[in-house]
């Protein structure tokens, strides 16, 4: 019994901290203004919606809430204690106003993008302390949970904000997948951009060719690059560096291989699970270079029909290729923009063609960039004939570039491609490596670094930066074979790239970052993810 009494009053003491807990939200949000008082939060409340088309989103709050808490929500078309309100609607407006008081919380947008970023707010404003009672004196339901009394009103200055991820170097699951989208729902990162074809595999599942995911061409041996993980394992005794076993299996004819794909249900289960937390996935299969294990699986694709990337453009077959697998991939993600990739091109390959040569004859075209860009622009129609909009590496500025294609600016070593592609009239979003390459090496300074940074360019006019669509990091995974290596890169870095993405430049201040930074840490500790700490001599 004493014991008992000892852990409530520990229970209260945690209780009076969190109500008192300052509101340290990551994106810092427009306007935030703290009133006396708190929303006490207990078992078993409602939480309301005024319009059905919110119900996912009611349903994704009551979850979060009954994992953090170990309470029971109930959902209902109406009022509650806790009420998603859309009013106005307008799909394009991702604002939201938050007012929490004694009664309740209220969360208003005008569309369901806004509320979803009401929640992520909600979410930062639970006290840590919710999880961390739950697992150790979960069972015990007397003790409360203050969420401060605020109002909050806030709204994105960039509509992309992104992470890539590239699960074909190394593989990741469904459910490793939908952890990091929940991850980013929480920091209000919206675009999932998923890297499904490389040299190393093919992980998207297409009817069209089955062979492209089959056990020789979604599975591999183990390459240099997984040889590098395992020694980086043994000598730094990292276990987030050995290869997972759950992704490498025996396959008759060739013994252990390495990888995975995931199917068409896969793919609409992840886009579902993401759609739900307001994040659009964003799909890319490489083309034409980047393509080597389609090319080892179909011969005739590659120019001397030995299996070498890229694609060989002089041949028709080699088109009706591509027509085929975008025709699924447009099937299957509702979103309107679809990455060609089109970086790292080996064009000398088409110089040594013969069918390419004639292409670029028959086609009056001056040399193999501009191939390139005749097989670009050629796609881009058939994207466009499909209500999709063709994003692609800055590479396919190279030879020309229609004007509705949306370029990636990647190559921080270029500093002039985001000046050229908004000159031209092209929409640009951001992920220099200088800054948002997540797979690069980071020292204690990395963090400021990407914080401090001119990510966006300041020699824009202010008609080239409204073509600034917004930022998004990229995580290559040539060294990232596991979840817990994938989260040691990407966070807390992913903190720094939300608030860049979303708070004006004027606004931005490590100072007022950093100590939020610090609360947030300890939010990332509750949650299990396994970051780099700020400071620190592990490589
Ligand atoms: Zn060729």
């Amino acid at each position: 019994m004493k014991k008992r009494i000892a852990l409530c009053v520990s229970c209260l003491l945690l209780c009076l901290c969190s109500a008192m807990a300052a509101v340290n939200i990551i994106p810092k949000p427009m306007s935030v203004e703290e009133k006396e008082g708190e929303f006490v939060f207990t078992k078993g409340f409602t939480i309301g919606y005024s319009d059905a088309s919110l119900q996912p989103a009611a349903t994704y709050l009551q979850e979060v809430l009954e994992n953090e808490t170990g309470f029971r929500f109930k959902t209902k078309l109406g009022k509650g204690k806790v009420q998603l309100s859309l009013v106005l609607p307008d799909e394009n407006d991702e604002s939201y106003e938050l007012v929490c008081d004694k009664k309740g919380v209220l969360i208003t947008a005008h569309s369901y993008r806004g509320i979803i970023n009401g929640i992520a707010t909600l979410r930062q404003l639970m006290p840590i302390e919710c999880r961390q009672n739950f697992c150790l004196f979960g069972g015990f339901h007397e003790f409360y949970w203050g969420i401060p009394s605020v109002t909050i009103k806030d709204a994105p200055n960039f509509h992309w904000r992104g992470l890539m991820l590239d699960p074909v170097r190394h593989f990741f699951s469904v459910e490793e997948t939908k952890r990091l989208l929940d991850q980013m729902a929480l920091y209000k990162l919206n675009k999932f951009h998923w890297h499904l074809s490389d040299n190393e595999g093919f992980r998207m599942e297409v009817k069209a060719y089955p062979e492209l995911t089959g056990d020789s061409m979604a599975w591999r041996r183990f390459n240099s690059h997984d040889r590098q993980c395992l020694d980086r394992a043994a000598k730094e005794n990292n276990p987030a560096m050995l290869i997972p076993w759950k992704f490498i299996k025996e396959v008759e004819g060739f013994g252990e291989l390495y990888g995975g794909y995931y199917t068409q249900d896969e793919i609409r289960d992840v886009i579902q699970y993401a759609a739900v937390r307001g994040i659009d996935v964003i799909p890319e299969i490489d083309m034409p270079g980047h393509n080597g294990s389609a090319c080892w699986c179909y011969r005739w694709l590659s120019c001397t029909q030995d299996g070498r990337e890229p694609l060989c453009l002089g041949r028709n077959s080699t088109i009706e290729f591509a027509e085929k697998v975008y025709d699924e991939v447009f099937q299957l993600f509702p979103y309107e923009y679809v990455s060609i990739g089109g970086d790292e091109v080996n064009r000398r390959r088409w110089s040594e063609c013969s069918e390419c040569k004639k292409r670029i004859e028959s086609e009056g075209l001056k040399d193999v960039s501009e191939l390139q860009a005749w097989f670009t622009k050629k796609m881009e129609k058939y994207f466009n004939a499909h209500g999709k909009r063709i994003l692609g590496w800055d590479e396919i500025l190279e030879g020309g570039l229609s004007k509705t294609a949306t370029v990636h600016w990647w190559r921080g070593d270029h500093p002039d491609v985001t000046q050229k592609s908004t000159a031209m009239g092209n929409e640009v979003v951001l992920c220099p490596f200088t800054f948002l390459y997540f797979d690069y090496a980071q020292d204690d300074n990395t963090l400021r670094h990407i914080y401090d940074g001119d990510i966006v360019p300041v020699d824009l006019t202010a008609e080239q930066l409204k073509l600034i669509k917004g930022m998004q990091a990229n995580i290559w995974c040539e060294r990232i074979p596991t979840e817990a290596r994938m989260q040691w890169m990407v966070f807390p870095r992913a903190l720094a790239l939300a608030e860049k993405a979303w708070t004006p430049r004027k606004d931005q201040n490590w100072d007022d970052f950093f100590p939020r930074l610090q609360a947030h840490l300890k939010r990332l500790d509750a949650m299990g993810i396994q970051y780099r700490p700020l400071q620190t001599k592990r490589p």
